[in-house]
């Protein structure tokens, strides 16, 4: 009977822990009274503000490319690993060692930021959760309102300031955590202390997450409280693993091509759902703001990857809590990282989630760095790149207007609807990859046609608004159409749109590890699936994916692996009859 009793005692303590380490975030709420209306853009500027916004877009880029400073990021840096560890369940009393004094720290960063600039807002997000045997735990708040509430929507910096060592709740461990991610929480104190020189038409919210690596927690709480709270978000653009270009042994290829190979040229975005989706379209924007607005003058050049996947795989972050709630969310993380986040296998020897996540080398033990992991320069060409997107989309115009996309037998027509002449409006093309393909500028014109696209060929169309400085506004959803073939005579066929399921082509990406894959259902219907049977030369299956077939465009993400190389085909099936197939050509 008692030894019932204490089985049952020790069943129902377990479901509790259990319980606990599922459960929801809960007592979610702003340290400073000011931070709800700003958030919610229900307050008056002239509050924080007097006299003329000082938003011009040349001055804002001069000041991205000549004050974002290398030595401030290592400045940051140097601070955070004072901490020794910054586990979420480490002490928060101490004024030296843990996550406690670290968040304190951080704080001091954004006061001295409100210093220069007294309408900056500071403060914490508080939420209640056992982590790793402490029940409250902080994000770190820094919010430049934006001088114009009828502008709606919030930009939303991110970066968590947690770490850990080999095991999740180690508070003793020493856990610097400085590639992972104190690179990204010196990439969103350098971005408010330059970006808050300016005031911009939309507010910008700079946010350190906590307890990151226990479950995307810190974020998690955030991006419900928004949802909850109903809180316009623009954007998030998510940092994390974003200074180091050393790759590590067991690093996954090709973020890694080998031990130790260097990459300070790349950096890799990831992001939800497939090309088709706003979160791309937000890495879209993103790479083409940075590569129309900065590159030309910077001095090393920095390619932005746009990745299929939301994350490495297997592997989770910050952005996702956001996608989750609905809003547009991308994650920036190096193009080389020194782990693979298994830290717990044998022979692990990288330092993600290790006590080696250290700043540097000292060789010779005279307690000063030789050489540094992290990349101070790699890492300001990362503060700068957020910089400009996160700028671009506070002074960007409105949303852009409705458009209809007309396939009228000779082209493709793009025509708006209730355009204003005092804008220009920017059309962008996609055929098959992540990218655009072309775009163009209308200018005191609503409608744009064009003759030169390609038979046979998909084409994913989207609209922006464009101010006469040149900044646009995010691009609307995409609208497709396929476009028939071209008879001989060159004139493409009336009835361009195609009636018949379709497998759109694909093209690998190199540097990534998945493929996003396309079934075009001009009837689709509730409730039926497709099969893509993968397959090799030889014709053995090597992979097989349920696709639902519910919408017109219809996506799915292939994880297929760095190593896959070679001709593969893809052929859908629908109720065991083979609709079409596309090949796969891997490099
Ligand atoms: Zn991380």
């Amino acid at each position: 009977m008692l030894m019932k009793y204490a089985v049952r005692l020790i069943f129902v303590s377990l479901l509790l822990a259990l319980g606990s380490s599922l459960s929801a975030q809960t007592n979610l709420r702003l340290s400073e009274p000011l931070m709800l209306p700003v958030l919610k853009g229900q307050y008056n500027p002239s509050q924080f503000y007097s006299g003329q916004p000082n938003s011009s877009k040349a001055a804002i880029k001069q000041n991205l490319l000549t004050q974002t400073s290398s030595d401030s990021l290592l400045q940051y840096l140097f601070g955070l690993n004072q901490f020794r560890n910054r586990n979420s369940g480490s002490d928060t009393l101490s004024v030296s060692n843990g996550i406690g004094a670290a968040r304190n720290w951080a704080l001091a960063q954004f006061n001295k930021i409100k210093h220069n600039n007294p309408a900056f807002i500071t403060g914490f997000f508080q939420f209640d959760k056992i982590i790793c045997n402490i029940n409250t735990h902080k994000n770190v708040l820094g919010i430049l309102p934006g001088t114009d509430t009828s502008q709606k929507g919030f930009i939303l910096i991110e970066a968590h300031y947690d770490s850990r060592c080999e095991s999740s709740c180690d508070t003793a461990c020493e856990a610097r955590g400085m590639e992972d991610n104190g690179s990204g929480v010196a990439l969103v104190l350098e971005l408010a202390r330059v970006l808050s020189k300016y005031t911009y038409p939309r507010t910008l919210v700079f946010m350190l997450t906590t307890a990151e690596e226990q479950g995307l927690d810190g974020a998690n709480a955030f991006a419900v409280y928004a949802k909850t709270n109903a809180l316009p978000i623009r954007a998030v653009l998510n940092n994390d693993v974003i200074g180091g270009i050393i790759c590590g042994k067991t690093a996954s290829p090709p973020g890694c091509p080998g031990e130790n190979e260097i990459d300070s040229l790349q950096v890799r975005i990831f992001s939800a759902g497939a090309n088709y989706s706003m979160p791309k379209g937000l890495a879209r924007y993103t790479k083409l703001s940075f590569e129309e607005e900065l590159l030309a003058e910077m001095p090393v050049k920095t390619n932005i990857q746009i990745m299929n996947a939301e994350d490495r795989i297997g592997r989770g972050g910050d952005h996702i809590p956001f996608r989750q709630q609905g809003y547009a969310a991308i994650r920036f993380t190096s193009a080389n990282e020194h782990g693979d986040a298994n830290a717990a296998a044998p022979g692990y020897l990288d330092r993600q989630h290790s006590t080696r996540d250290v700043l540097g080398k000292d060789l010779n033990g005279d307690g000063i760095f030789d050489s540094l992991f992290v990349s101070s320069s790699y890492l300001k060409r990362n503060v700068q790149i957020n910089g400009i997107t996160t700028a671009m989309l506070a002074i960007g115009p409105q949303d852009p207007p409705e458009f209809e996309l007309i396939n009228d037998g000779n082209g493709l027509s793009v025509k708006l609807t209730n355009p204003q002449a005092k804008y220009a409006y920017r059309i962008g093309f996609r055929g098959r990859g992540n990218t655009f393909d072309t775009i163009f500028t209308l200018q005191n014109q609503a409608d744009l046609k064009t003759y030169h696209v390609k038979k046979d060929s998909f084409y994913f169309v989207s609209v922006a608004t464009m101010d006469a400085a040149g900044t646009e506004s995010l691009f609307s959803m995409e609208k497709y159409v396929k476009v028939a073939g071209v008879p001989a005579t060159g004139v493409l066929k009336k009835d361009a749109i195609s009636n018949k399921m379709q497998l759109l082509p694909v093209s690998p990406n190199p540097i990534d590890e998945t493929l996003t894959l396309s079934v075009y259902m001009p009837n689709p219907k509730p409730g039926l699936t497709g099969q893509l049977i993968i397959t090799d030369l030889q014709g053995r299956i090597v992979n097989s994916l349920t696709i639902a077939l519910d919408k017109t465009i219809n996506e799915i993400v292939f994880v297929h692996g760095f190593s896959t190389k070679g001709l593969y085909f893809c052929s859908l099936f629908v109720a065991e009859e083979k609709m079409d197939m596309q090949r796969l050509w891997f490099k």
